[in-house]
């Protein structure tokens, strides 16, 4: 049986196991106490343990004397804007991201909108480790109100992006395939192409939550959107995993781009009508830092994890930031990943490039990125994170979440895994054979002092 989930990222777990109505209720009745009542926002993606998760949220929130407004089946930034909209306690998003279809879980939301800080977080954890919960009395308990308007209003705030000539786009007429994997991007999506005069072509677009196929939108996913493009001629196309913060790029051949191109594009379309800082994790594509670079613009690297980008774009107040893995964030709308925002600043990209999708991303710094992991099963994972920082003291080295240790050319980023007993290695480089030469190596040098 697979454990349970628990990361600043929210919980996960499987459904008739991890995931049951005992740990649901927990959590919530400890998220209940931590924000001590008020207004909670609950939206949920399209899986089909949806309904269950859903009804004992809203009921465990109202039986602790929360007010629940229930958005129905949207975006996971959907519920993050929403709670600002409503200037709500908090929300709650009911997904398990890119998971398959046998999970599910919830990401836990601040009155800002953004998730809850590692600080706040742990503090949750610890209320539900002590079972706490504040059940009122009848006549206190939580009232709840339905709002189908919400993703009206996601798409109204994409509209509003300050970079956008929603005209010039329209011209266009792009023809865009799009494939939302049955989860809740099935109406987001092609509803904001067609406000931009696109020609759409959506497949798997029905909400079910039974996935048509594995739903991280990553390169090997991708086939069917690929095929699609191929025999319609469509300009190019936009996959989402099922909560639609990430958001991958297929180009007018029918290949993928790689998701770690989606945001060096908008980055690219930022920072050339407006200076400004930017954060991306520390495993994210050097592509946008070389942006950053070339429009002098100032440039920082945070842990891995949303909140973690986040966070340090409020800190430096940046003017767009996010994750190698498809997830743009541009604050301007709201500062979390959020797809819609991706395929908005995209089709202003490509306006404004003329050219083919793939030969715009061929005008992008060009780079190989290499994802493998190590196991070290019974070793501890610190201590050979400590070894390798070590050894390469002399070389640019940084430390705030693992090892990451960045050549002329290249980097290479280990960093260990909190649900299992591995390391992970990513590696960057100006092509593929590069940047697998350097994954191996130091999977080689992992496993030597492993063994020592
Ligand atoms: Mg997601």
């Amino acid at each position: 049986m697979s454990r349970l989930m628990v990361s600043v990222s929210g919980i996960r777990g499987e459904i008739g196991s991890t995931l049951s109505p005992e740990t649901i209720h927990d959590f919530i009745a400890a998220f209940s106490v931590f924000l001590k009542g008020g207004k909670v926002v609950v939206g949920r993606d399209s899986r089909v343990s949806g309904p269950f998760v859903t009804h004992i949220v809203k009921g465990v929130l109202m039986a602790n004397g929360c007010d629940v407004i229930d958005i129905g089946i949207v975006p996971t930034p959907t519920v993050q804007m929403e709670v600002e909209h409503y200037k709500a306690a908090g929300g709650i998003a009911i997904t398990a991201s890119h998971n398959p279809l046998q999970w599910n879980g919830l990401k836990f939301i601040d009155s800002d909108g953004r998730f809850l800080s590692p600080a706040r977080a742990e503090e949750v954890f610890k209320l539900r480790d002590n079972k706490r919960s504040n059940p009122v009395e009848w006549d206190k308990l939580g009232k709840e109100v339905q709002d189908d308007q919400a993703v009206m209003r996601h798409i109204d705030a994409v509209l509003n992006i300050s970079y956008l000539d929603i005209e010039g786009i329209r011209k266009e007429n792009f023809k865009v395939a799009v494939d939302t994997v049955n989860g809740a991007g099935g109406e987001i999506i092609p509803a904001l192409l067609e406000k931009l005069g696109c020609e759409v072509i959506a497949i798997n677009k029905e909400m079910t939550g039974e996935f048509a196929h594995t739903p991280e939108p990553l390169p090997e996913n991708l086939k069917q959107l690929g095929d699609v493009i191929r025999k319609t001629g469509a300009d190019f196309g936009f996959a989402v995993d099922p909560d639609v913060d990430r958001c991958a790029i297929v180009d007018n051949k029918g290949n993928p781009i790689g998701e770690e191109y989606t945001l060096p594009i908008a980055v690219k379309l930022v920072f050339s009508k407006k200076m400004g800082r930017i954060v991306i994790n520390m495993s994210t594509s050097r592509a946008s830092e070389d942006i950053a670079k070339y429009y002098n613009c100032m440039f920082i690297r945070s842990k891995v994890g949303e909140i973690n980008v986040a966070d340090k774009m409020k800190e430096i107040d940046a003017v767009i930031g996010g994750e190698g893995n498809g997830g743009v964030i541009l604050p301007e709308v709201h500062t979390g990943r959020d797809a819609p925002v991706a395929v908005a600043l995209t089709l202003q990209a490509m306006l404004e490039f003329g050219g083919t999708m793939e030969e715009l991303k061929n005008s992008l710094p060009q780079y190989s990125m290499v994802k493998n992991k190590v196991n070290i099963e019974g070793i501890d994972p610190d201590l050979i994170l400590e070894k390798l920082a070590e050894k390469y003291k002399n070389e640019e080295i940084d430390l705030l979440d693992g090892v990451k240790i960045d050549f002329e050319q290249s980097w290479v980023h280990l960093r260990k895994s909190n649900t299992e007993p591995i390391l992970r290695i990513i590696s960057e480089a100006p092509n593929e054979k590069e940047a697998n030469e350097l994954a191996d190596r130091f999977g080689r040098e992992v496993q030597e002092i492993s063994r020592k």
